[in-house]
């Protein structure tokens, strides 16, 4: 249950005065429905009202306070026209401009002869000043009404800062003291005070530097938020460890037999990656590993091997890749080395029907079948195994959280490995994964050929076509991807179709067009022919992306490489230079380039590590659009900057980890603190494993 002390901080917005359903539905929009999500919504921005000239030094266009008496009312001499009141100071005349104005209230509010604060931003018309609908008039008796600075908040439509502004000063006003859930130590050593001196302050800036996420309070609260989130994976991470898995250890004759296969030494890398799979296989506990490595690393043969080790101890494994086409390319690469050691590998996906899917299906039950391939089909309901020991997944990021969760709600626990080509920075894959162990292959296999990358306007496409020409004219093969366009489903087809017929009139047949809307046999076919070499020039909106091996293309063009994210183009780029010749991409681009994009297009041309261009596109891009935040299950923080906070994110995650052990059910004094800590963040899900264990 969560602390009474927090009840205040969990009540419904609608209690803050000033919030009425309608307003309350705002606010719900952009922070949270309680009154703690506006406590923990940092100002975003400052209005400044320190600058007080007189009347005559004040810059038009500027926000100012100025003091001045009021000279006299001037009413509308017709309908429609504004109110005005002139003022003056010793240096000149303002007139202050009201439409649809209460006159009543005007007088009230600037009785003639009296002094009055007026803050707004001044404006010149007919070489005169004014100021229309000040923010701001008050009594210069009563000045400390008047908010020197103003924190401004995350708004939506119809949602005034006033009013936000508002509800968030009450939500501030209602903070109770909380217990102090970090270390004594390391709060001297950090100079932090408490929580609530901090989020007060925070909500109180007076300058620009006050809202920078260097700010001292600021960051004892990033780190209240990190640790709440690093806390609460230890504890899912902890949870999932109690669940019972099968030891499996497999004698290595399999594995042995297939090393012999491979034309190739395993890398150091994938070695290690081997070592941490076999060690968590062999635990009574469940395996949950992320092996994150670059498109071309090698992460095949990993899953092949860890598929081996498990048939050795006699249990199943299905490896589930995100598309036919890679299914189907897994069993063209594997089965026959599986052929070759009397393994029984199959493939199911969404095409097998009838007789052929329910043969499938009984070979599995039976125990017949020990590796399965297949798409999402292979967790389908009516699929059951004979004894499963690992799931592999491939490219990570088209599965989300829920799919991992779906495994285990089929009552099954099988040790799972997650691939992923998508480099992730270290940070985020701390806050995203921070569930899970992590092995990763940072070397490519040796004799890679670097990828020339180079840019180009688009109005330069005729060149690029000849240059294509004289290619395919060598023999060569070439990608050339067009890009998705979002406004709607059917352009991009048209500008790859377009494409497509205009190259094919320029290089002959030996053009192909593959894209998202095609059957998967479709797909399959041109594929075919790429691969065979049937087709000079392959034409492809984004399917191509995900893992897909064609040894012999030596030439990657995207166009409108704008439009992609960085982590896409390195993707993309990927699909090239697998083989032996040298191989280059170019990315054609229209101009005039932001600064964003020229930036990611000059790190491509500089860089071909994945890990180095993940951490740039944080960068550039910032943590919440890296990779489809959305999609991926990334979690969303408020007060916590990932690309400013990377040093307090690591120093979070041993802290948690040190909490876990030392107080594992959170009973001592701290413990009971950080219990509030993990509720105040809405980390309930964390807090009932507690109580579960
Ligand atoms: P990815 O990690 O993108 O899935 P793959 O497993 O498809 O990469 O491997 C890419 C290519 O590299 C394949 O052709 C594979 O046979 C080859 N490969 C894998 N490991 C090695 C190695 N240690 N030495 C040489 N080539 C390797
Ligand atoms: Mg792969």
């Amino acid at each position: 249950m969560r602390p009474t002390i927090l009840n205040s901080l969990y009540s419904d917005i609608t209690r803050l005065k000033g919030v009425g359903p309608k307003v309350a539905a705002l606010i719900t929009k952009v922070a949270g429905p309680y009154i703690a999500n506006l406590a923990l919504t940092p100002p975003t921005g400052l209005i400044d009202r320190s600058h007080r000239p007189t009347i005559a030094d004040a810059i038009p266009g500027s926000l100012v306070t100025m003091t001045v008496t009021v000279d006299s009312h001037e009413p509308p001499p017709v309908k429609r026209r504004p109110y005005k009141v002139i003022c003056s100071d010793e240096t000149g005349f303002i007139t202050l401009v009201f439409f649809h104005a209460h006159t009543d209230y005007l007088k009230r509010a600037l009785p003639i002869d009296q002094k009055r604060l007026i803050s707004g931003r001044l404006e010149e018309f007919n070489g005169g000043r004014q100021m229309t609908h000040p923010d701001h008039i008050v009594n210069p008796e009563g000045q400390d009404t008047l908010p020197l600075f103003e924190p401004i908040y995350p708004l939506t439509a119809g949602l005034s800062g006033a009013v936000m502004r508002k509800a968030v000063m009450q939500s501030v006003a209602s903070l109770p003291d909380l217990p102090e859930w970090q270390e004594p130590n390391w709060l001297k050593k950090q100079g932090w005070s408490s929580w609530k001196k901090c989020l007060q302050s925070v909500h109180a800036p007076d300058s620009e530097m006050s809202l920078s996420t260097q700010n001292k309070d600021r960051m004892r609260l990033a780190y209240d938020e990190l640790l709440a989130n690093q806390l609460a994976l230890a504890l899912i991470r902890r949870d999932r460890k109690k669940i019972k898995g099968e030891a499996m250890k497999g004698d290595g004759t399999l594995r042995a037999k297939a090393l012999k296969q491979l034309p190739f030494q395993l890398t150091r890398d994938q070695k290690n990656a081997l070592k941490d799979v076999f060690a968590d296989m062999a635990l009574p506990e469940r395996m949950v590993r992320l092996l994150q490595g670059d498109v071309g690393s090698g992460k095949t043969v990993v899953a092949l091997l860890s598929m081996l080790n498990a048939a050795e101890a006699g249990a199943q494994s299905v490896l589930m890749a995100p598309t036919e086409i890679l299914a189907r390319q897994h069993l063209e690469s594997l089965g026959p080395i599986c052929d070759a050691l009397g393994i029984k590998i199959d493939i199911l996906t969404g095409r097998n029907k009838g007789i052929a899917r329910r043969t499938i299906l009984e070979q599995l039950e039976n125990g017949e079948t020990q590796i399965l391939l297949g798409t999402h089909a292979v967790f389908q309901e009516d699929v059951n195994f004979n004894r499963l020991g690992l799931v592999i997944v491939d490219e990570q990021h088209r599965f989300g959280v829920h799919q991992r969760m779906a495994l285990t709600q089929k009552g099954l626990h099988p040790d799972l490995l997650v691939m992923t080509a998508t480099p992730i920075p270290r940070t985020l894959a701390l806050t995203a994964y921070g569930d899970m162990d992590v092995s990763i292959i940072a070397e490519k296999p040796p004799g890679r050929k670097p990828v020339t990358t180079r840019t180009l306007p688009l109005e330069r496409l005729d060149e690029v076509v000849m240059g294509i020409k004289r290619a395919v004219q060598k023999g060569e093969q070439i990608y050339w991807v067009c890009p998705l366009v979002e406004e709607s489903d059917v352009l991009p087809l048209t500008a790859a179709q377009d494409r497509f017929e205009s190259l094919r009139s320029a290089l002959g047949e030996h053009v192909g067009l593959i894209h998202g809307k095609m059957s998967p046999q479709e797909k399959d076919q041109i594929m075919e022919q790429f691969h065979q070499g049937n087709l000079s020039v392959l034409v492809a909106t984004t399917v191509i992306e995900v893992g897909v091996n064609a040894p012999n293309a030596t030439v990657m063009v995207i166009e409108h490489a704008e439009r992609f994210g960085l982590a896409q183009l390195h993707q993309l780029r990927g699909r090239v230079g697998r083989g032996d010749k040298p191989a280059s991409c170019l990315l054609l681009y229209k101009g005039p380039l932001g600064e964003t994009a020229t930036a990611r297009l000059k790190i491509l041309r500089e860089s071909e590590d994945g890990f180095r261009l993940a951490e740039e596109d944080l960068r550039l891009r910032g943590a919440g659009d890296v990779l489809g935040a959305a999609q991926s299950g990334f979690p969303r923080f408020q007060l916590a900057d990932i690309t400013a906070h990377g040093e307090l994110l690591a120093a979070s995650r041993d802290d948690a980890q040190l909490i876990i052990d030392k107080d594992g059910a959170l009973t001592s004094k701290r413990g009971e603190a950080l219990r509030t800590l993990l509720y105040l963040f809405g980390r309930d899900d964390a807090v009932k494993l507690l109580r579960a264990g």
